[in-house]
Order: structure tokens, then C-alpha cells, then sequence
């Protein structure tokens, strides 16, 4: 599904990824852990090709097609999604027609994906204003079912919900990622930020990685990297990376 290969990014000439290696397949779901500030959302929205983000080297193919240049309207046709740690106000866009343009289909669509997870009240509102943390969240996460993204990116999805909205949270990635079937029959995959490993309550995560200074350190079983850095914090992480293997 996913291939990066020897990932090199800079910002407005700074040098964020240094190097990143990363493979997905289809149907497996991967978390993403590491610091404040180390490059995960960088990593992201590299992934869907926003323009601040240059590659410098390296490249990224997504079912096999080089994706590195693309630009991000086509990399969302192609079917890579993504919902933002921070999603934007938008003035004069109603949540509606968003979710209408999201699914490609009717009004119909929009409105039975609201119906689902009782979001009918947002429709006709501009987008995120004056919405609560929690329900920003929500309406990234109903744009993405609307879309339903063959490689689904979720940056901090649990960031500013509260208890209660996170088991609705929780039900919805496992509906982007098709946790209700069998392994073997799910060809959607995912690329999942976590600093709470919340998401580990709701569904199985294949492998996980820590993201360090631009650079992944390691690779592993998600609920143990979890426990390790709970325990540790990332110190270790910055240990391994700096000793010399
Ligand atoms: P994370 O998501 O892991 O917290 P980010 O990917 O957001 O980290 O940021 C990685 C680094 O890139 C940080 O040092 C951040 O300050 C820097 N950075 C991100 N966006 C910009 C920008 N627009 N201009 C300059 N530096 C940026
Ligand atoms: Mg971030």
C-alpha cells in the first residue's frame, strides 16, 4: 500500500525528516509515536503533498505508482486521506456540502453519515467555527468516511476529546479501517499519530514506531512501545539513536 523509501524533508529550509524508511501493507493499521516537534505531522502531510513540504530526496509510492511529485488533489483521488491535528476554519463553507464533495455522492450520503453518528446539528454550520475540540475532531473523522481513503492518515485523532466522544472516535476509525472484517478481507490501511496510544483500546495495531529528531528509531509491537515509553519516556529512544550500532 505504502512505500517510503529513504525519506529526506525540509520547511522553509529546515531540515525536519531525515531519512525516513517506512512500509505498509494493505490492511495493516501503524501507529506513530515520538516527541513533541520530531516530524510526525510532518510526515503526514509530506504524505499528501502539501506544498511547504519539499522533498529533498527520497521517494514515496502508494500501490506501487511514484507519488513523490504528485499533487495533493491527486494523491486524494488516488485514495490517501487525511484528517489534520488542527484542522482549519473555514468561513463560508458549510459542513454539508464538504461531506458532499468528500463522498462524490448526493446529499443523501452526507446527510446518513451525520445520521450515524449524531452529527445532523453541524450541517449547516461553517466549517469548525465556533465547534468545540471534540467536535472538530468528529467532523475530520465523518469527512474521511465520506471520502473513504484506501490509506488512512489520522494525526492526533483523540486531541481535544472528551471521555465520552472517545468511544465514538474510537468506532469510527475502526469503520475507516474495516476492523469489523476479517483480516485477510481488509485492503484499507493505516498510518495512526498517537501520543496516548488511545486508539490501542479500540483496535489492533500491527507495528509501531517511534519517530525521533526526524528519524524513526525503532520498530515494534505498539502496546509494548507504549508501556516502554511510558515507562521511560523517549530518553531511550535518543540513547539507541545516538549509539553507534
Ligand atoms: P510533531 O508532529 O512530531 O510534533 P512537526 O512535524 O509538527 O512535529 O514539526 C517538526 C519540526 O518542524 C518542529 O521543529 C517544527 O517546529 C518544525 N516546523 C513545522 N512546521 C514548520 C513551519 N511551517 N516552519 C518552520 N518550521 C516548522
Ligand atoms: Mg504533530
Amino acid at each position: 500500500m505504502l512505500q517510503i523509501e529513504d525519506l529526506w524533508v525540509t520547511i522553509e529550509d529546515k531540515e525536519v525528516l531525515k531519512g525516513i524508511n517506512l512500509e505498509i501493507q494493505a490492511g495493516e493499521t501503524h501507529t506513530l509515536f515520538g516527541k513533541n516537534g520530531s516530524g510526525k505531522s510532518t510526515l503526514l502531510m509530506t504524505l499528501m503533498g502539501f506544498a511547504r513540504y519539499k522533498v529533498v530526496q527520497g521517494q514515496i509510492l502508494f500501490k506501487g505508482t511514484d507519488i513523490t511529485q504528485m499533487p495533493t488533489h491527486e494523491r486524494a483521488r488516488l485514495g490517501l486521506g487525511l484528517a489534520f491535528q488542527r484542522p482549519p476554519t473555514i468561513r463560508g463553507v458549510k459542513t454539508r456540502d464538504l461531506l458532499q464533495v468528500c463522498s462524490g455522492k448526493g446529499r443523501q450520503a452526507a446527510e446518513a453519515l451525520a445520521f450515524d453518528y449524531d452529527f445532523e446539528g453541524f450541517l449547516e454550520r461553517e466549517i469548525n467555527y465556533g465547534f468545540s475540540g471534540g467536535e472538530i475532531k468528529k467532523s475530520e473523522l465523518l469527512q474521511l468516511l465520506a471520502q473513504d481513503p484506501a490509506l488512512v492518515l489520522l494525526d492526533e485523532p483523540e486531541s481535544g476529546v472528551d471521555l465520552e466522544n472517545l468511544q465514538m472516535v474510537g468506532e469510527i476509525i475502526r469503520r475507516l479501517l474495516q476492523k469489523e472484517r476479517r483480516r485477510v478481507d481488509r485492503d484499507k490501511s493505516g498510518l495512526i499519530i498517537t501520543h496516548t496510544g488511545f486508539i490501542l483500546n479500540y483496535l489492533n495495531a500491527d507495528k509501531g514506531h517511534v519517530m525521533c529528531d526526524g528519524q524513526i528509531a525503532c520498530h515494534g509491537i505498539p502496546r509494548e512501545i507504549l508501556e516502554h515509553i511510558k515507562e521511560q519516556g523517549y530518553e531511550e529512544c535518543v540513547r539507541c539513536l545516538t549509539t553507534p550500532k
